[in-house]
């Protein structure tokens, strides 16, 4: 009897409308666990290479975990996974909030879905069973009246909702999938992939306890990590992911005006601290966690922000702030609930705007592009107004909903030179020229630049963060600078423990080096709920299966190494702030990749992963795909 896990698995075709179960053996889940993991093994399976992203052949998988549903705090994520119609690569997005126990308690453990409904619905799962819906009522409503609208169809407000906004169903290549107004799937543009497939939202609800092998351990796990929890007052809990904006401006690591510089003016005023001080009405949670980091912010006229759509995070204070060159607080705040509403990436889609502003304070764009508007930095309604006509696919904003790569080549006149990408992913804000590892991570990660790839490089740079990652055989600190064989090690290893973090579906806030849950203890609960003789060993093994089966996904799809190069800005001097004239040495990042794709058992030159690192992990399935 499968404990942690139910063994079923909701198979829906949209196409012809069917819907099927499916009861994988045990082996399935102890060799993947969940997330992105599990989605890799059914997306490399049943997802034909050169397929179109938008297309009814594209494999939607949403998925938890062996422990997803069960006690301990920081259970809350699932991933969401296809081919990225932002990047052509592999796409997944993880979310927290209360969809996935709430998918456990109706009876799934994932669900895949293929084909393209021939008008808009949407997908009720409940109780062990599902049914497709009607929802040409819904099409076109913003996330909340949505939301409100099945809920009420439905004759219950405790339902979760998982949907697309506005932006979803127009194919915003940065649209992402929204659960309780706030939780979002956000990036490589997984909501495109559900307005292609005319599926509004997922509807789940359920009444089905999970099963765990051992209740008293994993009662006494949960209380025992409760308890040693602290919230000093600078903590994520405390202040929300905003916290470190005033830190990193200081720093010089703050990207400001689209990565050309390191320090804003306006950090102060866009602080996690100054929002608790001002605009935060409450904290907000996801289910189980006693962490408390989400922010819900009310704000009056000219803006009216409803606390429903949650509150900045640390990136989107970024996204519409310092790399917009913004210090209005409120305005930000406006910025996240439109991305709410219409469903749209906050991190992507901050990050195109900003472009945007460098390519009109270049002349690469006028105002005869961009319907008028003075797009420079600092300009607040032109920064609105442009969000809208992306959400809404208007005039320029048309052009850069499909996405940072197709827009640089529109715009010519050089413009790729000023797009942050890699992958064809817009960067995330966090600056690899003063955290160096963070380099690696944007190169390396199969999705294209992703901030949550590992811990970034200050948090093992001295004898007390090593202290927490002692278990990793992390042994010594290593500098936030150095780009040599250690750091690549660190990273190594580092990934392959976030790749589980996010397997599992732990949010890394509750976490070490952020929060309280420690790797044994990680082990410990996974025992605990499965019942399994499980170590650190085997479940690492889960991470690194993940790296391989998403680095096969992007061979196949014809990536090659030299997709995994940084953007020329990162190899240039920093302009302004502390870390003024600090760059990425380009030889230097290039023998790092080397490096990381011999540790990794790939080779060195061409990045593809050897047939005998595909059989230790039991990947020799894989052995003959993007040769
Ligand atoms: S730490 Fe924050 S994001 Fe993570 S589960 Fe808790 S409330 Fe959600």
């Amino acid at each position: 009897m499968p404990y942690g896990y139910h063994g079923r698995i909701l198979r829906v075709d949209l196409g012809d409308e069917s819907i099927g179960v499916e009861e994988p053996q045990d082996l399935l889940y102890s060799r993947y666990l969940g997330g992105g993991a599990l989605a890799l093994w059914y997306l490399l399976r049943e997802l034909k290479p050169k397929s179109d992203p938008l297309g009814p052949k594209n494999v939607l998988v949403f998925a938890g975990s062996v422990i997803s549903g069960t006690a301990a705090a920081g259970l809350s994520r699932f991933s969401v996974a296809a081919k990225s119609p932002l990047t052509g690569a592999f796409g997944e997005a993880e979310a927290g909030g209360w969809w996935i126990p709430e998918l456990k308690f109706a009876g799934f453990d994932a669900i895949i879905i293929k084909g393209r409904a021939r008008r808009p619905v949407y997908l009720w799962v409940h109780d062990g069973e599902a049914e497709i819906r009607d929802a040409g009522h819904l099409w076109g409503e913003l996330a909340k009246e949505a939301q409100q609208g099945i809920r009420e169809e439905l004759g219950d407000e405790r339902v979760r909702v998982a949907l697309i906004g506005p932006a979803g169903e127009k194919l915003v290549k940065t649209a992402c999938i929204i659960n309780e107004l706030k939780h979002a799937n956000g990036r490589t543009g997984l909501g495109a992939v559900m307005g292609s497939k005319n599926l509004k939202a997922i509807a789940v609800r359920g009444k089905k306890r999970v099963k765990v092998a051992d209740g008293e351990a994993v009662k006494k796990l949960s209380k025992a990590l409760r308890d040693s929890y602290e919230e000093p007052y600078f903590s994520v809990g405390n202040l929300g992911t905003a916290r470190v904006t005033t830190m990193l401006s200081e720093q010089g690591i703050l990207p400001t005006f689209n990565f050309r510089e390191g320090s804003f003016d306006g950090a102060d005023a866009i602080s996690g601290e100054t929002m608790a001080k001002t605009i935060l009405k409450r904290r907000g949670t996801c289910y189980g966690c006693f962490v408390r980091c989400k922010r819900e912010v009310q704000v009056g006229e000219p803006y009216f922000v409803d606390p429903l759509y949650g509150g900045p995070e640390y990136e989107t204070m970024a996204a519409f702030g310092s790399m917009c060159g913004i210090g209005d607080l409120k305005a930000i705040a406006k910025a996240n609930q439109f991305c709410n509403a219409y469903g749209l990436d906050t991190i992507s889609t901050g990050n195109l705007i900003s472009f945007a502003m460098e390519c009109y304070e270049r002349g690469i764009l006028t105002k005869g592009d961009t319907d008028g508007l003075e797009l420079r930095f600092g300009n607040t309604e032109a920064m609105m107004s442009m969000l809208e006509k992306i959400g809404k696919r208007e005039g320029l904003g048309d052009v850069l909903a499909e996405g940072i790569c197709p827009a640089a080549e529109k715009f010519g006149k050089g413009a790729i030179n000023f797009a942050i990408h890699v992958k064809g992913m817009p960067a995330p804000f966090h600056e690899p020229r003063g955290k160096v590892g963070v380099g690696l991570a944007y190169g390396a990660s199969a999705t294209g630049p992703d901030h949550m790839e590992f811990p970034h490089d200050p948090f093992w740079a001295s004898e007390a963060g090593v202290a927490l990652l002692r278990p990793l055989g992390i042994l010594e600190p290593v500098d936030v600078y150095d780009l040599g064989p250690k750091k690549v090690r660190l990273f190594v290893y580092l990934q392959q423990y976030w790749d589980l973090l996010n397997t599992l579906g732990i949010c890394v806030f509750t976490a070490k080096p952020f929060g309280p849950q420690t790797l044994n203890g990680i082990v410990d609960y996974v025992k605990a709920v499965t019942g399994w003789e499980t170590s650190l060993f085997d479940l690492l093994k889960v991470g690194e299966r993940h790296a391989n089966m998403a680095r096969i996904f992007n061979l196949r799809e014809g990536f090659t190494a030299r997709d995994d190069m940084l953007p020329d800005r990162f190899f240039q001097p920093m302009e302004g702030g502390t870390l003024e004239g600090k760059k990425i040495d380009r030889e230097e990042f290039t023998k790092a990749m080397e490096t990381y794709y011999e540790m990794m058992g790939w080779d060195p030159e061409t990045g593809i992963p050897k047939s005998g690192k595909l059989s230790e992990l039991d990947l020799d399935w894989l052995s003959h795909e993007g040769q």
